[in-house]
């Protein structure tokens, strides 16, 4: 059996990986380099956590998650998961943070309770006098996906996966399972997956009713020398509390202090206004004032833009067209699925069954 795979973000690169495993010819290929900065995979770090208040399906999928990725760092000889925990802040009586800790507990999931005071105590870049209260989990951490991506990438060439980069799909064909490369190749295989990322719409354009594209950014902070070390040891913080959807990845492994909000995004295509604007930076750091104190002692380091899709209840996407399938896991909350999701997808591909990948992917029940 053969496979090509559309896109090398972390749902392409798992796929290829699981089904290698399983001895399918893959052919993966990436428009740009491995990892490519451009896509949603392609940052700095991105958060694994248990906790998903609303979306229960989710939160009782991460057991099948964190076991996938122990797989992977097998496979890779290294693990590049940093397991700091995460914490999680409200500010105001029915927020995300408290959403996020009841669906902890209705799950039946340990944390540990702080008071305002407890947690400033312990986190001192935080105000206490603007939060109601702080609760750590152990379930999470940073996943480190730049290297995760090179090395799925040099697994891949060593198990002898074809692995094009810089080189584009410009057209796919479900009923002959082909794909058309900018250079006007055509390759064919049994079944094509496009791991497209937020370019999807430009090969499937008949999604668009239920993939939306965005643009964000992000802002890597370097804060006070004081507060440096209290950063270093510091966990993931989920959300922090209020209207802004804001969550935090602190300094490690060699990565930056970086700070995003859900809010800080606006509809568009994948490829226009990836240049952060003037200020930007700044805007997005003062969305964490309240919970932190002195925000403006944080300076900007670097703003990056990113590109990703969400369906309108931000459950994942799987569309079997037959001889091709395509799938967003995305929705901003995918990275951490990566590994069990190439897992599950090639289930569905070696069994000729992808229904039940879907409905894994949606995760409604
Ligand atoms: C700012 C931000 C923060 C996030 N935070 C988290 C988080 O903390 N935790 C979490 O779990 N998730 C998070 N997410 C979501 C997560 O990043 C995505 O769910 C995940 O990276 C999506 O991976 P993907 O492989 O589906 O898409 P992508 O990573 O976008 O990969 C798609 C790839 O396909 C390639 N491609 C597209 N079209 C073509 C073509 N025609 N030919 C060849 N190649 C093509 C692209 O170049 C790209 O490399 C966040 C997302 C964003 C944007």
């Amino acid at each position: 059996m053969n496979v090509i795979i559309v896109g090398a973000g972390i749902s392409g690169l798992s796929t290829a990986w699981a089904l290698t495993k399983q001895g399918v010819g893959v052919t993966l290929i990436e428009q740009g380099p491995i990892p490519n900065p451009m896509s949603a995979s392609g940052d700095q770090h991105r958060i694994i956590r248990r906790a998903y208040g609303g979306q229960g399906g989710y939160q009782r999928r991460m057991g099948e998650a964190f076991a996938a990725w122990d797989r992977l760092w097998d496979d890779l000889g290294a693990s590049h998961l940093a397991e700091t925990g995460f914490l999680l802040l409200s500010q105001v009586e029915g927020d995300e943070g408290e959403q996020y800790r009841d669906g902890l507990a209705a799950g039946g999931y340990p944390f540990e309770s702080m008071s305002p005071t407890q947690t400033a105590d312990r986190y001192p870049f935080i105000d206490s006098d603007t939060i109601r209260f702080g609760a750590f989990s152990e379930e999470g951490g940073v996943l480190l996906c730049r290297k995760i991506a090179s090395g799925l990438r040099d697994w891949l060439k060593a198990q002898g996966a074809a692995v094009m980069e810089h080189a584009m799909v410009t057209a796919v064909d479900a009923g002959e399972g082909a794909v058309t490369l900018a250079n006007g190749d055509r390759l064919v295989a049994d079944k094509v997956i496009i791991t497209a990322g937020a370019w999807v719409l430009g090969l499937l354009p008949e999604l668009s009713g239920t993939l939306t594209t965005y643009r964000t950014a992000v802002a890597y902070l370097t804060p006070p020398e004081d507060l440096r070390s209290a950063w270093e040891a510091g966990p993931v913080i989920l959300d922090v509390g209020g209207t802004v959807d804001g969550y935090v990845l602190p300094p490690v492994a060699g990565t930056g202090l970086k700070v995003g909000a859900g809010i800080h995004k606006r509809k568009g295509p994948p490829d226009a206004d990836r240049t952060a604007a003037p200020g930007e930076g700044e805007q997005i750091r003062n969305y964490f004032a309240p919970p932190f104190a002195r925000i403006t002692d944080y300076g900007i380091a670097d703003v990056a833009t990113c590109a990703y899709t969400f369906t309108p209840d931000e459950h994942f996407f799987l569309k079997d067209f037959g001889r091709l399938v395509a799938v967003s896991a995305c929705s901003g909350h995918g990275y951490k699925f990566g590994a069990v999701v190439g897992r599950k997808l090639a289930e569905g591909v070696l069994s000729g069954n992808m229904e039940t990948a879907r409905i894994w992917l949606e995760a409604r029940d």
